[in-house]
């Protein structure tokens, strides 16, 4: 595996950061975790975008343009040989000193991961995930904006870590003001009445870009979108639930905290959607 640093690829045991990155110290640093499929990265304008919102967020220069980064992603894939896979392009604040400064970080790094895919097994999209709703509760946007996409996933991962001593592959989180946030590395929606329903960005959630697809994607199909604020009872009463993220794409739900979600199985809405998806991820 060819693993590309800052201008230059290197073999998996010598793709090194500094100790003294802040990326590592600190998880002072930003990611998108992104699809190829036949060759082609889905929706890599809408990842490079929402890279650059979330370094402007945290004051970082990514010392290349979006092309550049687009290029480099193309060839990182075709250095690795991958077609369908998975790209983690990092950009970490850089090397600096063990103080909180981050205006002494003067060379922000880029780093591009190609890997072939994990998914969930397949029987999960046969059967649908069971999840728990975690305690840990989703960062509150006036700390820290969950639509910045940082390395700093403590949140995520306190919440993540919970759902699996429920055994439990993903976990609902809520915000400070209990409502339906997010998973801790997936959007959600529910289907109510044919009608799908998703927190709004002001819940405090990161803005997927599967999330967005689908919202397009529906609104073709003629299916009623809202994002709406909503609680977990919103969930229980649903007729269909579903989460949506790049790795995983969209995901049936059909039991959270013990309750069935519709009739217990994958729904009908949520098949055609992924189906739907399928395609275009095929375009
Ligand atoms: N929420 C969180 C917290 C995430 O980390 C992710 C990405 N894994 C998503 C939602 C889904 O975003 P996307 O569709 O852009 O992958």
């Amino acid at each position: 595996m060819q693993i590309y640093i800052t201008g230059k690829f290197f073999d998996k045991e010598n793709a090194k950061i500094s100790v003294f990155d802040h990326g590592f110290l600190f998880g002072d640093g930003i990611f998108e975790g992104m699809r190829s499929y036949n060759g082609k990265v889905f929706r890599l304008r809408e990842h490079m975008i929402r890279l650059w919102n979330s370094a402007k967020a945290l004051m970082i220069d990514i010392p290349m343009t979006i092309e550049e980064m687009e290029s480099a992603t193309y060839e990182t894939l075709k250095i690795n040989n991958i077609q369908d896979g998975y790209i983690r392009l990092i950009v970490t604040r850089g090397i600096g000193t063990l103080g909180l400064d981050a205006h002494l970080c003067k060379e922000p790094q880029v780093v591009i991961i190609a890997d072939h895919l994990a998914l969930y097994p397949k029987e999960f999209y046969e059967t649908g995930l069971d999840i728990v709703t975690a305690s840990t509760v989703r960062t509150n946007p006036a700390m820290v904006s969950p639509q910045i996409k940082s390395l700093n996933y403590l949140n995520n991962i306190l919440a993540k870590i919970e759902g699996h001593l429920a055994g439990c592959v993903e976990v609902l989180m809520l915000n400070t003001k209990g409502e339906v946030a997010e998973c801790s590395g997936d959007n959600i929606f529910v289907v109510s009445n044919g009608k799908l329903h998703t927190p709004p960005t002001e819940a405090g959630i990161l803005e997927g870009i599967t999330r967005q697809t689908v919202i397009e994607i529906a609104g073709e199909m003629g299916i009623p979108v809202r994002e709406v604020p909503m609680t977990r009872y919103d969930i229980f009463a649903a007729d269909e639930c579903f989460l949506t993220g790049s790795a995983a794409e969209l995901i049936p739900v059909v039991k959270l905290d013990g309750r069935p979600i519709g009739n217990g199985k994958p729904g009908t809405m949520t098949m055609k959607l992924l189906d739907r998806f399928h395609e275009e991820t095929r375009k």
